[in-house]
């Protein structure tokens, strides 16, 4: 019998192994978490720069095939702002959100954080990228989830922006969705939704 391929997850956080793990599961993968020690710089311009730049780092590291993400907000109005840097904006998620509704609605003419007019559509964005052994990037899928930003939280699940990203198709916020419903039409989950096919054939 044939051997299963090893797949590093190019990441070092744990919950984020897990989720990919869970994600994979139908696949006949050994899943891996990326070397301790090991950091990849995200200087890329784009989500999808940054998940090649992981996905390549990591599999030549390790000789072995890798996958890594890239995820992020981008708010219209901030012209695609906080985007690359959402992790970086500020220092917690609550200092994170305060920024953003900030920034927004001084966008929209207002220095009432909680001012809720004008344009407040936004997108979470979510690249993977998958790399051979030799770190050529052989497959890439993005995916995206449109919302509108809410002029203060609403929902204690999820991390990160979800209280103030509201999701029309849905009529909740990131955190006061159920996990499967997030897992379904989330940024990730439809990213991955992408990425099964076509992994499934790429590591056969
Ligand atoms: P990275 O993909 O681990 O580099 O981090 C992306 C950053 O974007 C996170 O630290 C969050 O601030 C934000 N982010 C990405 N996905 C989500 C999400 O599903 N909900 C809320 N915030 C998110």
């Amino acid at each position: 019998m044939d051997q299963a391929k090893v797949l590093v997850i190019a990441s070092g956080n744990a919950g984020k192994v897990r989720e990919f793990s869970h994600l994979l599961a139908a696949l006949d993968l050994e899943i891996r978490p990326q070397p301790p020690g090991l950091e990849v710089e995200e200087t890329g311009s784009t989500f999808a720069d940054n998940a090649r730049l992981k996905a390549t780092a990591v599999a030549k590291a390790t000789g072995h095939w890798a996958l890594a993400d890239d995820s992020g907000l981008c708010v219209d109005a901030l012209g695609g702002a906080p985007g690359v840097h959402s992790a970086r904006y500020a220092k917690s998620d609550q200092a994170r959100i305060a920024r953003l509704l900030a920034e927004l609605a001084a966008a929209n003419g207002s220095t009432d954080p909680e001012h809720g007019q004008g344009n407040r559509r936004a997108q979470f964005v979510a690249a993977l990228a998958v790399a051979d052994p030799s770190g050529a990037i052989q497959l890439e899928v993005e995916g995206h989830c449109p919302g509108e930003i809410l002029s203060s939280p609403r929902g204690e699940g999820g991390f990160g922006y979800d209280p103030v990203f509201y999701v029309p198709e849905a009529g909740q916020t990131f955190a006061e969705m159920a996990k499967e419903l997030k897992g379904r039409i989330g940024h990730r989950g439809r990213a991955f939704e992408l990425l099964q096919p076509q992994l499934r054939v790429l590591l056969a």
